[in-house]
């Protein structure tokens, strides 16, 4: 696997050229205040309301999409994915110039064709592996987060060298930037939300605290037993993987993890993990959840009140009270972005 760093990054491919940034939230504010920071000329294309509000306030210049796009020879969608492809065909495609580079961050859209562009049109990706507030906090720093890239469409001949130089301004040339594919990239990353870090986790982390309560324990025990501490070992593993992690805990934790942890998930689990596979693979994920947007999205607002409403968030607001520090360099500012 190829990895670039900085000094492989044609210096100045962007100069000249106005980039873009669509959308002001997550991705958005880290992208265009990083590549500001980089010497890159950015405008922000975004509709009226309180992104615009934070953009402007941020010292952007940010005019609504279809004006932006006119002005810019890079586009960079960083809208939520399930809106991309409306504002595509009514604010982007119409405004475009002729051999503009068109980029994202995530390959849902070119992947699974709700978007799909003229063949004249310059087509990248530059997803950095990291929400956006940190791809801006690394940059600061004088670090940063590491980023793929992908070229699906090269009519210029020189898309690598933009999406590089792009990535480059983010702060990705600090860290690495690794070469993949708009099917790669997609396919990888929906597996990988769904059934580890975000659909596998919550469910284990609810069916161990539900364990516990259902059992007459404190659920104040089986919050922090079965939530508050995952961040303990996850720190573990993300500083030195599995054995770093095992090495830390006692023998006695060690023992438990590995007899037990087998026995949560087992085949039965792995197997289902490849049903989920094969319905991204085949576009079946992509259209349920196209259609439940269509829809409005019944059952992700139906699931996530219920989400809401389950007793862990109760006694975990209680408990976090507890611990004021967690407050202190909070991740998640709803303020800024
Ligand atoms: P977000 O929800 O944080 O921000 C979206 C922005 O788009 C907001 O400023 C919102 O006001 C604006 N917006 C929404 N609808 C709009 C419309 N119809 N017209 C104009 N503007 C509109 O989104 P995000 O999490 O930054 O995601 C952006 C992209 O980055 C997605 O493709 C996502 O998959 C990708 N991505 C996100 C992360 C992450 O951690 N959040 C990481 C890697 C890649
Ligand atoms: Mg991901």
């Amino acid at each position: 696997m190829k990895i670039y760093y900085d000094k492989d990054v044609k210096k100045g491919a962007l100069k000249d050229k106005t980039v873009c940034i669509m959308g002001y939230g997550s991705q958005g504010h880290a992208h265009a205040n990083n590549l500001k920071e980089s010497g890159v000329d950015v405008i922000i294309g975004i509709r009226k309301g309180a992104s615009m509000d934070k953009a402007k306030k941020a010292g952007f210049e940010a005019m609504p999409p279809a004006q932006a796009v006119k002005k810019a020879d890079v586009i960079m969608v960083l809208l939520p994915d399930e809106y991309q492809a409306d504002v595509y065909k009514n604010e982007i495609e119409p405004n475009m110039k002729k051999g503009s580079y068109l980029g994202f961050a995530h390959g849902f859209n070119i992947h699974f064709n709700q978007i799909v562009p003229s063949p004249d049109t310059n087509v990248f990706m530059v997803a950095p592996k990291g929400p956006g507030h940190l791809v801006r906090s690394e940059y600061t720093k004088g670090s940063g987060v590491p980023c793929l890239i992908a070229v699906q469409q090269d009519p210029s001949r020189d898309t690598k060298e933009i999406a590089l130089a792009y990535a480059s301004a983010i702060g990705g040339g600090r860290a690495g930037i690794i070469e993949t594919s708009f099917r790669e990239e997609t396919e990888t990353d929906l597996f990988g939300e769904q059934v580890v870090l975000c659909g596998g986790l919550t469910s284990l982390i609810m069916a161990g605290y539900e364990t516990l309560v259902e059992a007459g324990y404190a659920p104040e025990m089986a919050y922090f037993e079965c939530l508050h501490e995952v961040k303990l070992i996850v720190d573990l593993l993300y500083e030195g993987g599995i054995s770093n992690m095992r090495y830390s805990i006692s023998n006695t934790a060690q023992f438990g993890d590995l007899t037990r942890g087998p026995r949560v998930v087992t085949e039965d689990t792995k197997k289902e993990m490849k049903n989920i596979l094969n319905e991204i693979q085949s576009g079946e994920f992509a259209r349920e959840w196209m259609l439940e947007c269509k829809a409005n999205k019944p059952v992700f607002t139906a699931l996530t009140r219920k989400g809401e409403q389950h007793q862990i968030e109760e006694v975990g607001a209680k408990l976090r009270d507890m611990m004021p520090w967690l407050k202190k360099g909070k991740l998640v500012d709803k303020s800024k972005a």
